[in-house]
């Protein structure tokens, strides 16, 4: 019978792999803390309505790449293809959003069915950030910091560039929505399939389109930075202004306007050019309209979220060794040194509580498990064999340094001469 295989687009994640994860979900998880960001845990599952309602009916990721399937008593149900929606319904089911402000993330796997390719797939991991109850230009500038801030203590700052747009209120949008389909509608025989589909639907999103033969009508449209208002331009110009204030490098990129209906005001990427058409590793932006159309009171909201598969790709083009090492390997060889060593892997572990001991449990000539010693990449391999066990000792073989003796000590003085060794 053949083997079962994964689900074409949905990865295992293997042990040489998951070093690099923890490390970089340790440094993110320092940084939210710097910024003092709490986590939420949201379901893998939702009702499909809360996704139509808050997403679009639309979009891309509603119309053609929710995993959409009927519960076994009839409901319609979604794997969560992002995580905003279901983080503002579970604020909102419980009243946190009654005159509060929060700061929250979550990491988590997201679905969406779309053709599988380098640092595309249909399960992917996601960090997200959600603020809410904050009007003021500083917390969406506080967003792009704590993504700097990120980006440097990752080591890859010099390999992505922050992207910003101010999309306005949706009424100010309203009123450039017509001013681009009049456009468009002048030049109806450049447009394709999609865009002239989108023209009736989703109007804005033409300018998203990768399509060169639409190249040049895209880029002589008008500008939405044209239609803002005041307030508008005046929250943009703040940004920017605190960005230019504290270093932050950034282009602003009047063509961004982000695959979702919800947003207002700001909407900012981080983009590389290191991993082709893959290129956004984080993306976010404001959407004041979203709680209300969830059935909230009207409220401030802006957020992001960024996709570990590209980051993680990213990491993998600096030189980084991050491995899953132990510091003490034991051997054991004879009967009463398997018992033995047991009780005294227990012990070790009692008394310095951060050590990483490995202890043999396949058996085995000695050279067969000092090879294993060695591949666990630790520091020391202690020895139990018959001679020591008769004697009350054990051995201690340097495994990084060559030049160091193999040692005998105490069996009781293990532990003093591992609290000072590792
Ligand atoms: P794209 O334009 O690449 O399809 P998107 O606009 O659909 O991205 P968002 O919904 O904004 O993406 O999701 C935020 C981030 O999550 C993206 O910038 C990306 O890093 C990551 N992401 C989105 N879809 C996928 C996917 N199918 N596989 C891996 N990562 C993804
Ligand atoms: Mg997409």
């Amino acid at each position: 019978m053949a083997n079962i295989q994964a689900i074409r687009g949905m990865h295992d994640i293997l042990p040489e792999q998951t070093p690099l994860w923890q490390y970089a979900e340790k440094i993110i998880r320092d940084v939210l803390g710097n910024y003092g960001y709490s986590e939420i845990r949201l379901p893998a599952v939702e009702k499909t309505e809360l996704f139509k309602r808050s997403i679009g009916e639309v979009t891309d990721i509603v119309e053609k790449e929710m995993y959409t399937f009927e519960d076994r008593n009839g409901d319609s149900l979604t794997l969560r293809p992002e995580g905003t929606a279901g983080c503002l319904r579970a604020c909102l089911e419980h009243g946190l959003l009654h005159n509060q402000v929060h700061r929250l993330w979550y990491y988590g796997a997201m679905y969406r069915h779309e053709r599988p390719q380098k640092g595309r797939y249909r399960q992917f991991y996601q960090l997200g950030v959600e603020t809410y109850g904050m009007a003021s230009a500083d917390i969406d500038a506080e967003l792009l910091l704590l993504t700097d801030r990120l980006w440097k203590r990752l080591g890859i700052r010099d390999k992505v560039r922050l992207q910003l747009n101010s999309l306005g209120t949706i009424a100010e949008r309203l009123v450039y929505r017509d001013a681009l389909v009049a456009y468009f509608e002048q030049h109806l025989e450049t447009l394709d399939e999609d865009s002239l589909r989108r023209l009736k639907t989703n109007p804005l999103r033409i300018l998203d389109t990768k399509n060169p033969a639409m190249a040049d009508v895209v880029s002589n449209a008008p500008e939405l930075m044209d239609y803002l208002g005041n307030d508008s331009k005046q929250h943009f110009q703040t940004i920017l202004n605190t960005l230019t204030d504290l270093g932050v490098s950034f282009e602003i990129n009047t063509r961004l306007v982000r695959g979702l209906d919800y947003y207002s005001k700001t909407v900012f990427e981080w983009v590389t050019d290191e991993l082709g058409s893959q290129g956004t590793i984080c993306a976010g932006g404001r959407y004041d309209g979203l709680i209300e159309q969830l059935g909230g009171k009207q409220n401030s909201a802006i957020g992001f979220a960024m996709g570990m598969e590209r980051l993680l790709l990213l990491l993998e083009t600096l030189d980084l060794t991050i491995e899953n090492t132990v510091d003490v390997y034991l051997i054991r060889v004879g009967e009463q040194a398997e018992k033995i060593g047991l009780r005294l892997a227990e012990q070790l572990r009692s008394e310095i509580p951060t050590l990483k001991l490995q202890l043999d449990c396949a058996g085995g000539s000695i050279k067969s498990q000092f090879k294993k010693a060695d591949k666990s990449g630790a520091k020391f391999a202690l020895i139990l064999g018959e001679d020591e066990v008769s004697r009350g000792e054990i051995a201690v073989k340097s495994l990084r340094d060559e030049k160091v003796e193999q040692q005998t000590l105490a069996l009781n003085a293990a532990a003093e001469f591992l609290k000072t060794a590792i």
